[in-house]
C-alpha cells in the first residue's frame, strides 16, 4: 500500500464459526465444519439448535450465517457444539479430539463452548492470475493476494488450493519475466525496519485495536460503528510512539479495512451491514 500497490476487496473478512471459546485460549483452536457435517450440532442456552432460526440448512448453512447465528447466542448466554451423537468421533477426527482432551473436554460426554473467530482475509493485495501486483516488480501469492478466486466468501479449504496453483503461475511467469528482462538492480525498499523494541511496549494498544475491530468491523458493521472505528484508530495511531512499526503497520492495515469497509454500502458475503441489509432480506421485509 505505501509503495503504491492496488489493495483490492479487504472489506470481506471470513470468520470461522466455531472456534472452543475457553478463558484464556488465544488463538482459539477451530473445530472443523467436517465435525458439524458428521451430525454435530449448535445449542444455545436453553439446549436449542438456534441455527435453523438462521436458515433451514441450520449448522450446514454459509460460514458468514452460522457464525452470525453463533455470536448472537453467544451474546444471549452462550453457544455450545454437541457432538456426543458422532459416531466414531475420536477415530474420525483424532486431532480434534485430542486437542479438546489437553482442554479438559470429552466430545463423547461434554459440550463444546464455541464462538466465531477471525479465519481468513478475501482481498488482499491485488494481482492477475499470474501473481503481478500493480506495481512493476512486485509479486504477491496466498492469503496476502487477492485474485478474485475467492469472491466475498472463501468456500472451506480452497486457499491452500489457491496458495498451490497460483505459487505454480507466478514461479512460472517470473522465470518467463526475469530471463526477459533482467533487472538492473535489487530492490530495496523496505516498509519495515529493525525491531527497536518499541512495539513490546504497545500490547495495551494492540489489545485495543483488536477489541476495537471485533466489536465494530467485524460479523456485523454499520456506518455507526466504521465511523467510531475510524476516528478510534487514529487516536490509537497517535498514541503509538513512532519506532513501534509493526504496531502502526497492523493500525494502517486495520483503518485500510474499517474504510474500504465503510465505503461498500451494501451487504455481500463476509461483509454484513446492519444498516444495507442483503437483497434476499430486504425482499422478505417487503
Ligand atoms: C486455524 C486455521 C485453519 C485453517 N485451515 C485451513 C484449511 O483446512 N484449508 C485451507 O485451505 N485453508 C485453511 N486456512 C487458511 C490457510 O491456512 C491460509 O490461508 C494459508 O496458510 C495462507 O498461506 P500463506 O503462505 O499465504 O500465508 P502464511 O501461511 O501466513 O505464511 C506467511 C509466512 O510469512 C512469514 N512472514 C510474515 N512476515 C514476514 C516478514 N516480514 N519477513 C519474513 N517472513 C514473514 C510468516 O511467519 C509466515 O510463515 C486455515 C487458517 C487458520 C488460521
Amino acid at each position: 500500500h505505501r509503495i503504491g500497490a492496488k489493495l483490492r476487496d479487504i472489506e470481506f473478512l471470513q470468520f470461522h464459526p466455531t472456534a472452543l471459546k475457553l478463558p484464556g485460549i488465544n488463538p482459539a483452536p477451530l473445530i472443523s465444519e467436517a465435525v458439524r457435517g458428521a451430525g454435530a450440532v449448535l445449542l444455545d442456552k436453553e439446549g436449542r439448535r438456534f441455527t435453523l432460526d438462521a436458515d433451514p440448512r441450520g449448522e450446514l448453512a454459509p460460514r458468514d450465517v452460522v457464525a452470525r447465528a453463533v455470536a448472537a447466542a453467544d451474546a444471549a448466554g452462550g453457544a455450545w457444539l454437541d457432538a456426543r451423537a458422532v459416531e466414531d468421533l475420536a477415530t474420525r477426527f483424532p486431532g480434534i479430539t485430542a486437542m479438546l482432551l489437553r482442554h479438559g473436554l470429552d466430545p463423547a460426554r461434554d459440550l463444546l463452548p464455541v464462538a466465531p473467530a477471525l479465519h481468513y482475509a478475501m482481498g488482499g493485495i491485488q494481482t492477475d492470475l499470474e501473481g503481478r501486483t500493480t506495481k512493476s516488480g512486485l509479486w504477491a501469492v496466498g492469503e496476502v493476494a487477492r485474485t478474485g478466486v475467492h469472491g466475498a466468501n472463501r468456500l472451506a479449504s480452497n486457499s491452500l488450493l489457491e496458495g498451490l496453483v497460483f505459487a505454480d503461475r507466478a514461479g512460472r511467469a517470473l522465470a518467463e519475466t526475469l530471463r526477459a528482462t533482467p533487472p538492473a538492480t535489487a530492490a530495496t525498499e523496505s516498509v519495515g525496519g529493525r525491531d527497536s523494541g518499541a512495539d513490546a511496549e504497545c500490547e495495551t494498544i494492540r489489545q485495543e485495536m483488536r477489541n476495537l475491530m471485533t466489536a465494530n468491523v467485524g460479523l456485523q458493521r454499520s456506518e455507526a460503528s466504521l465511523l467510531l472505528a475510524e476516528r478510534e484508530l487514529d487516536r490509537l495511531t497517535r498514541s503509538t510512539p513512532a519506532p513501534a512499526w509493526r504496531t502502526h503497520n497492523q493500525l494502517v492495515v486495520a483503518g485500510l479495512i474499517t474504510n474500504a469497509a465503510r465505503r461498500r454500502r451494501e451487504s455481500r458475503g463476509g461483509h454484513r451491514r446492519t444498516d444495507y441489509p442483503p437483497a434476499s432480506l430486504k425482499r422478505e421485509a417487503v
